[in-house]
C-alpha cells in the first residue's frame, strides 16, 4: 500500500494513510517530502509514487503558504534508486513506453516550474528517475559519502533517460560531461558532482537534513537567489566545443565514432541517446521531451533491452543469494581472512580484501614471490587512484592491511583461510592440512583451484564439513564472478560465510556442484580449444577472432588464450577435456607452442606478437604456421581454406549451449539463470544476447538439435546434442525453464 502524508504541525490532512511511500510534513512554510517507499530498502519512482507526487505539487500550486519544498529520503542509505524495473519490464509497446515517459516528464517540467524555491537533499542512490528528479529542482545538495552516486545507468538496460534526464543534465554540466555520463551510464560521487557543477554543495552525511533545512530557510529568506557554486570554470576548448556550432558537431562525431569503436550497434541505447541529445540540445525547454520519450518507446521494446533487463534482473537476484538451495543458515564472521600462495592469484584476492577493508594474513613459502605479491597489489591500488578511486594515502592505509608472512603464523586469528598455491593435489592437500592445524574453531577453509576435485581436497581435511571451493576469476580485482563449491559434506553455515564474504568483496556469487571445471571453465575450455582446431583446420587467427567479437564477446578465443597463457590453458585442457567425456581432446597446437616457449602475453609471443609497452599486438599467422602443421599431424583435422565466419560462429557457440545443457542436467547448476549470469560475469558473453541459453532460446532448440547433428556428422561426438536439449525441443518446451 501506498499513500501520501500530508501533515502541517498541527493537523494531518486527509491524504493521510497508514503506511505513506511519500511523506510532507510542514514546518515555518517549508514543506519536507521524503520518500519512503513501504517494504522496499530503496525508494522506487514507480507509477504510484510518481502520482503521489504530482499530488503533491498539485497541493503546492495550490497553497499560497508554501514558501519552499525540501525532497528527502527516508531510507537508510539511497535517495531515489529511479524508475520500478518490474513496471518497465512490464511494458509491452513503443506507444505504451513513449506515454510512461510523457508522464514523467510533465511531472518534472511542473516541478521545475514552481514559482518557490526547491532542493533535493541527497545520500545514497540518486539514479535514472532519481536523478531526474533532482535535476528537477532548483537546487541540490549532497552527501560527501561515497554511497551517494549520481547518474543516469539507463543505458545499461537498453534505454535512455526518459523523465528529462537528456535535456537537463547537458543544460546543467555542460554538453560534454552530460555526454560521458549518460552514454556510459556511469554515476559519479557528491564531490565529483560538485566539481562538475551537478550539485550545488556537498555536506557530512549525518549533517545532512540540517544543512538542507538552514539552506531552505536561507533560500526563502533571500529576495534574489544564492550565488550558485558554479562548475569548474571551463577552458577556450570546452567553450568552442560546446558554444559553436563547429564545436559541437566535432563533439557528436568523436562520441559517436567512440560508442562504434565500443559495442557499436549492438547497443542502440547509447547510440540513441546521443541522437536525442543532439537534435534537442538547442532546442527550447520542454521541445525536446517528446524526441526523447519516443526513444525510451521504442528502445524498451528492443529485444536488447529486453536481454538487457534480464541480465540486470539476474543479478539482483543472485545478490538475493544466501547459501545452499533451500537452507537457511546464518554467515559466520568475516572479519580477517588468511590467502595461502602470493602467485597471480592469490595477490589479488589479497587485495581485493584489503580493498574491501578486510584484514588479510598473505602467506607465501617463497620470499621472492610474496614481494612480487605485494608489487602486484600495490599496483592494483594504484590503478585504484589513478582512476580516482581512492586518494593515495587510502591506497596505502588500505596496502598496510595486507600482512605478509612465509609463516603460518597467525592464521589462528582468520575467520576464512583460502588457498591459492600452485595447481597441484598433492601439494594443495598438504598446505590444506597444515593451514587446518592452525585454524580455530568454525573457521572456514578454502581453495582457489580452477579444475581440481573440492571433494578430494576434503576427504583427508579433520573437518570437511568446514571447507568448500570459493573460486575467484583472473584478475580478481575486475573479475565480477566467483563460484562457490560446497561438497556434500560442507555445512550450510560454511556456504552462507562464503556467500557473505563474496557479497562483502561487491562480487556476485553462482553455486556450483563439485563438477569437473565446475561452470565456467568447463563451458569455455571446450570453446577455447574448438578455435584452437579451427585454426588447425585453417580460420586464420584473425577470422576465427573477429567472428567471435562480431558476435559480442570483448576479445576473441585466441587472443583469449593468449590472455590467460598457454601454458596454463594446456594444463587445464589436459586434466579438464578428457573428464568431461564427449570425445573432447586438448589440441596439439596448445602443447607445440607451450614447448616452443611462446606462452601468449607474458612471453611477447603466442597467437599474437605482444609488443612491449603501448604498441598493438599483432596475429602470428605466419610465424604459426610450423606449428600448425605439425599440429595436423596428431590432430586428425582436414585441412581446409573455406571456413566461413558463420561456421566459426556455429562450432564455437554452439558448442558452448551444448555443454551448458549437460551442466544444467547433471545439476552443476540449478537454473538455466545461473548459466547465463556466470558466463556473462565470467567469460565474457555479450551481455546484450541476454546470456548463453537464451541466446540459444532465441534460435530455437530444434534449429540446435539439427545444427548440431550436422556438425556431429561432420566433426565428431563433441557436437551430439545433449539429452536435455533434445528432450525441450521434443517437448517444444523453453530451455530457460
Ligand atoms: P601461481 O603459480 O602464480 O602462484 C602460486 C603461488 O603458490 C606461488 O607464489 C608459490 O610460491 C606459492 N606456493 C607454493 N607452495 C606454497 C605453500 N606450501 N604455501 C604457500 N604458498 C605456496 O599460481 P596462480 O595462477 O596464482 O594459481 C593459484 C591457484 O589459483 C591455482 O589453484 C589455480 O588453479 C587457481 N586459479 C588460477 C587462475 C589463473 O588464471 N591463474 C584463475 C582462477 C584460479
Amino acid at each position: 500500500m501506498v499513500a501520501v502524508e500530508l501533515r502541517t504541525d498541527s493537523e494531518t490532512s486527509p491524504l493521510f494513510e497508514a503506511t505513506p511511500a511519500v511523506r510532507r510534513t510542514e514546518m515555518e512554510g517549508l514543506w519536507l517530502v521524503e520518500f519512503d517507499l513501504p517494504g522496499e530498502k530503496v525508494n522506487k519512482l514507480t507509477t504510484e509514487v510518481l502520482g503521489l507526487l504530482d499530488r503533491v505539487l498539485d497541493a503546492a500550486e495550490h497553497s499560497p503558504g508554501v514558501r519552499g519544498i525540501l525532497f528527502l529520503s527516508g531510507k537508510e542509505g539511497a535517495f531515489l534508486a529511479g524508475a520500478d524495473i518490474d513496471e518497465i519490464a512490464a511494458i509491452r509497446s513503443a506507444a505504451e513506453g513513449a506515454v510512461k515517459s510523457s508522464g514523467g516528464q510533465r511531472i518534472f517540467r511542473r516541478l521545475e516550474s514552481l514559482k518557490v524555491p526547491t532542493l533535493a537533499a541527497i545520500h545514497g542512490a540518486c539514479l535514472g528517475g532519481g536523478l531526474e528528479l533532482a535535476l528537477a529542482c532548483r537546487y541540490r545538495m549532497a552527501t560527501e559519502h561515497p554511497r551517494t552516486q549520481l547518474g543516469l545507468p539507463e543505458v545499461k538496460l537498453g534505454i535512455i533517460p526518459g523523465f528529462g534526464g537528456t535535456q537537463r543534465l547537458p543544460r546543467r554540466i555542460g554538453l560534454a560531461r552530460a555526454l560521458e555520463m549518460i552514454l556510459s551510464g556511469q554515476s559519479v560521487d557528491g564531490p565529483k558532482a560538485r566539481k562538475m557543477g551537478l550539485v550545488d554543495w556537498v555536506v557530512p552525511p549525518e549533517r545532512l537534513r540540517e544543512c538542507a533545512l538552514d539552506r531552505m530557510r536561507e533560500l526563502v529568506s533571500e529576495t534574489s537567489p544564492p550565488r550558485r557554486r558554479s562548475a569548474r570554470s571551463r577552458g577556450w576548448k570546452d567553450r568552442f566545443l560546446e558554444g559553436t556550432g563547429l564545436g559541437r558537431w566535432l563533439l557528436f562525431r568523436a562520441a559517436r565514432e567512440r560508442l562504434m569503436e565500443s559495442g557499436g550497434e549492438k547497443y542502440p541505447a547509447p547510440l540513441r541517446a546521443l541522437e536525442v541529445i543532439r537534435k534537442t540540445y538547442a532546442l527550447a525547454p520542454g521541445a525536446g521531451d517528446p524526441i526523447e520519450a519516443e526513444g525510451v518507446g521504442e528502445l524498451l521494446c528492443s529485444e536488447v533491452s529486453k536481454n538487457l533487463i534480464r541480465v540486470y534482473r539476474l543479478s539482483e537476484r543472485a545478490k538475493r543469494v544466501l547459501g545452499l538451495r533451500g537452507v537457511a543458515a546464518d554467515p559466520r564472521p568475516t572479519g580477517r581472512v588468511g590467502v595461502l600462495g602470493a602467485g597471480t592469484m592469490g595477490a589479488g584476492i589479497a587485495q581485493v580484501l584489503a580493498y574491501h577493508e578486510v584484514p588479510v594474513r598473505l602467506r607465501d613459502v617463497d620470499t621472492e614471490a610474496l614481494s612480487r605479491g605485494l608489487g602486484s597489489a600495490s599496483r592494483s591500488f594504484q590503478e585504484a587512484v589513478k582512476c580516482h578511486k581512492m586518494t593515495d594515502r587510502e591506497s596505502r592505509r588500505k596496502m598496510g592491511l595486507i600482512s605478509p608472512s612465509t609463516e603460518l603464523t597467525g592464521l589462528g586469528l582468520c575467520d576464512v583461510v583460502v588457498e591459492s598455491v600452485v595447481e597441484d593435489l598433492d601439494l594443495k592437500k598438504k598446505v590444506l592440512a597444515e593451514a587446518e592445524s592452525h585454524l580455530r574453531e568454525n573457521a572456514v577453509l578454502a581453495s582457489n583451484t580452477s579444475s581440481l576435485s573440492i571433494t578430494e581436497m576434503g576427504a583427508s581435511l579433520r573437518h570437511p564439513e568446514r571447507f568448500l571451493g570459493i573460486h575467484f576469476f583472473n584478475p580478481p580485482h575486475r573479475m565480477p564472478l566467483v563460484e562457490i563449491i560446497p561438497t556434500r559434506k560442507t555445512d550450510a553455515a560454511v556456504v552462507a560465510t562464503a556467500v557473505s564474504l563474496v557479497k562483502r568483496l561487491g562480487k556476485t556469487p553462482v553455486l556450483v556442484e563439485d563438477q569437473p571445471g565446475f561452470l565456467v571453465n568447463r563451458i569455455l575450455l571446450p570453446y577455447l580449444s574448438e578455435a584452437a582446431l579451427l585454426l588447425e583446420e585453417g580460420a586464420s587467427i584473425q577470422e576465427i577472432d573477429l567472428a567471435m567479437r562480431d558476435f559480442g564477446m570483448p576479445m576473441g578465443p585466441l587472443e583469449l588464450l593468449d590472455e590467460i597463457g598457454i601454458d596454463v590453458a594446456a594444463k587445464v585442457a589436459h586434466s579438464l577435456l578428457g573428464r568431461l567425456g564427449k570425445a573432447y581432446h586438448s589440441p596439439a597446437i596448445l602443447d607445440l607452442l607451450q614447448s616452443a616457449g611462446h606462452l601468449g602475453r607474458k612471453s611477447g609471443l603466442g597467437f599474437y606478437r605482444h609488443p612491449r609497452g603501448r604498441g598493438r599486438k599483432e596475429p602470428e599467422e605466419e610465424g604459426i604456421r610450423p606449428y600448425l602443421q605439425e599440429a595436423l599431424r596428431s590432430d586428425p583435422m582436414v585441412p581446409r581454406r573455406d571456413i566461413s565466419a558463420r561456421e566459426v560462429r556455429e562450432r564455437l557457440v554452439f558448442l558452448m549451449v551444448n555443454e551448458a545443457m549437460s551442466s544444467l542436467r547433471e545439476g552443476v547448476v540449478s537454473s538455466a539463470d545461473d548459466i547465463d549470469l556466470a558466463l556473462i560475469l565470467g567469460a565474457g558473453f555479450p551481455a546484450f544476447r541476454g546470456g548463453l541459453l537464451q541466446y540459444a532460446e532465441s534460435q530455437g532448440a530444434a534449429v540446435l538439435v539439427a545444427q548440431l547433428e550436422k556438425l556431429s556428422e561432420r566433426y565428431g561426438p563433441r557436437f551430439a546434442p545433449d539429452g536435455l536439449l533434445r528432450d525441450r525441443s521434443c517437448r517444444g518446451t523453453s530451455l530457460l525453464a
